[in-house]
């Protein structure tokens, strides 16, 4: 590893998101789905599945206190994942074994956008939930509120299944989020305690054990630099360097015998620093390899890095849509095999793309690559945005790339597949996940070390870095135009990500082109002007992805377009576009040639020619998909 391109990226407190494309997806965050999940949380939304979340840390807490006070405290049974039984004790706990999750990722959305728009109320609000957290702790510093209600005996007693440390990592994660954002202090002492906790009872010569699903790699490594605590480093790569190691801890824990397919779910099948193939639940894995990244970087281990690298080379090169999707196997929300990437059985989920930009901006903050920060652009704009409605208020889990309503509610191998997005699910992880990606969108945009300031992501904002003092005015999104206003702190090189997609560009300075990135010098105040030439181009998928022979895919700039019944009419298989479409502009859409097959309804007949139509086809943003009531989509078309 080459510590001289070792970077960090710049901390949300010192940007300021000005964009107004950008802009707007962060005020619905703040003004619509922030709120909207707060009652959710509360289960105040109607018609929308409860969350019992908050309701658990009240009755956490009321144990805790109870115990406290030397009472006796209620034992339920803690051994299912879903706890949905209605005549279940109105004091055990309910919903889900990750549920406190949800509480933490609005609490850590609240954070981020607390650091770009103060707000009294949201704070107080804020707070409230963090006391009802700490609460809910008990003494030894052990924080999960299915344990702390249901059964104190058996905690830590199934981490394979059961979510603790995965609870844990996102209340590590919301606690740095808001320490960082208002100073206040008493949730990140929650989760220190809590980690202090998890350090005593795991390591070497205590238990081996680490976390079905991963996150506290990754969370870890947030309250070392958070804290500068190093035994909070060492926990990180303790859990990376246990996982897999045979004879399997899961295994022991179960006395039953060793079998590897068990574990490529949880990536578990193997060393981590072993894996080159990216397997299993696709969330899991990236939040893993976000953690590997991050522990390889701060304990200079070159071998972990290079697994990384495999990781990701593997995701991007055979396993990724071109919508910037991730995991194309519903069984197991999991990647499946090289080059296997079905349109309209996709997982896709949310969460997962929201993943892969955490693993990719930390592999930029240990080395830039323009390749792996292309894939993150992808992600952003096309399947992370495609989570959220346009009004914010209901959601997709799953991000297909074709789309029969018929299919989705007839066919049992297609019910992961909503035609239109829910306002919210009992399991939620994806719509808190996508509050807290959207209102912290500037940590993407840049790293930087001693020497160079990288633009990864041109997104308009205002940011003190150490370089500089810079002001990115983005027009990216519409035609490809970036103006950055620079006041050096000191002479540095600006380094500006070349979009994969773009075959013209300029610059109003002279650089030097070096692995997808234009070098600029810089020794004194100057506005620097890019163009990304923003042709529509049509995208040809590998012939190995047997859903896309004879298909494209129709993009512009970042932007992945698709085309939807409610603008090109039923039966969008009988859709065709021409070679050479003339490619129109209409507002956000694109108009081209292309042509309709007529109908056929007979089953078998002679081959001919097939009777077409010219008619004039209209893409839409695949973000925008799924506005307009239930309908036919589809990403590739024939051509
Ligand atoms: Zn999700």
């Amino acid at each position: 590893m080459n510590r001289a391109l070792f970077s960090k990226h710049v901390e949300l407190k010192n940007i300021r998101i000005t964009d107004s494309f950008w802009l707007a997806e962060t005020e619905l965050v703040r003004k619509e789905v922030i709120p909207y999940q707060y009652e959710a949380l509360h289960d105040r939304i109607e018609g929308a599945a409860k969350s019992f979340a908050v309701e658990n840390f009240v009755k956490a807490g009321r144990v805790v206190r109870a115990l406290k006070e030397g009472r006796e405290a209620p034992v339920f049974p803690a051994d299912k994942w879903c706890y949905d039984d209605k005549n279940a004790h109105p004091d055990a706990f309910h919903g889900w074994v990750f549920q406190d999750s949800d509480v933490y990722k609005w609490l850590e959305s609240a954070a981020y956008s607390l650091s770009n728009f103060p707000d009294a109320q949201l704070e107080k609000k804020a707070d409230e939930i963090i006391s009802l957290v700490c609460d809910a702790q008990l003494e030894n510093g052990y924080l999960d509120t299915l344990y702390v209600i249901n059964n104190r005996e058996e905690i830590f007693s199934n981490l394979k299944d059961f979510h603790e440390l995965y609870c844990f990592g996102h209340l590590a994660e919301a606690a740095v989020a808001y320490y960082n954002s208002t100073g206040k202090r008493q949730l990140l002492d929650a989760a220190c305690r809590f980690a202090d906790l998890i350090c005593d009872t795991f390591g070497e010569e205590k238990i081996r054990g680490y976390g079905g699903h991963e996150i506290a790699e990754l969370a870890l490594v947030k309250l070392y630099d958070a804290t500068g605590e190093k035994k909070y480093l060492d926990a990180a790569e303790f859990f990376i360097n246990e996982r897999g190691k045979k004879p399997y801890y899961y295994d022991l824990v179960l006395g039953r015998k060793t079998v590897e397919d068990n574990y490529h779910y949880n990536q578990a099948h193997c060393e981590p620093r072993k894996q080159n193939e990216a397997v299993g639940h696709a969330v899991r894995g990236v939040y893993l390899y976000s953690g590997m990244a991050d522990v390889a970087k701060r304990c200079g281990d070159a071998e972990l890095y290079d697994a990384c690298k495999k990781l990701i080379e593997n995701i991007i090169n055979k396993k990724m849509y071109v919508t910037g999707g991730i995991g194309s196997t519903v069984d197991g929300e999991a990647f499946s095999f090289d080059y296997d990437l079905p349109n309209d059985l996709a997982y896709a989920e949310t969460c997962a793309s929201i993943g892969l930009i955490f693993f990719i901006r930390r592999m930029l903050e240990i080395e830039p690559n323009a390749d792996i920060a292309d894939a993150a652009e992808r992600a952003l704009y096309n399947t992370v945005l495609s989570g959220m409605a346009q009004d914010g208020k209901s959601f997709f889990y799953v991000n297909p790339l074709e789309v029969l309503p018929e299919a989705s509610h007839k066919d049992s191998r297609k019910r992961h597949v909503k035609p239109a997005r829910q306002k919210w699910f009992g399991c939620a992880c994806c719509p808190p996940n996508l509050a807290r990606m959207i209102s912290s969108i500037g940590e993407y945009c840049f790293t930087e070390n001693e020497e160079t300031l990288f633009i990864h992501q041109y997104i308009g904002c205002e940011a003190e870095c150490a370089n500089a003092r810079i002001r990115v005015v983005s027009d990216y999104v519409r035609n490809g135009r970036v103006s950055i206003d620079i006041n050096p702190k000191r002479a540095f090189t600006l380094a500006l990500r070349i979009p994969e997609w773009c075959r013209e560009y300029s610059f109003s300075m002279p650089c030097e082109i070096r692995n997808g990135y234009a070098y600029f010098e810089i020794g004194s105040a100057v506005t620097l002007e890019a163009e990304f030439e923003m042709t529509v181009r049509m995208i040809k998928c590998s012939n190995m992805v047997r859903d896309n022979v004879g298909k494209v895919a129709v993009a512009r700039g970042p932007i992945v377009y698709c085309i939807e019944e409610a603008d090109n009419g039923k039966n969008l298989q009988l859709l065709r576009i021409s070679k050479n479409p003339d490619f129109r502009l209409d507002g956000e859409d694109i108009l081209a040639d292309g042509f309709r097959e007529k109908e056929k309804t007979v089953l078998y007949s002679e081959w001919k020619e097939a009777e077409e139509e010219a008619v004039t086809l209209r893409l839409i943003p695949y973000y925008k998909w799924g506005n307009r009531g239930e309908n036919e989509m589809s990403v590739y078309i024939r051509i």
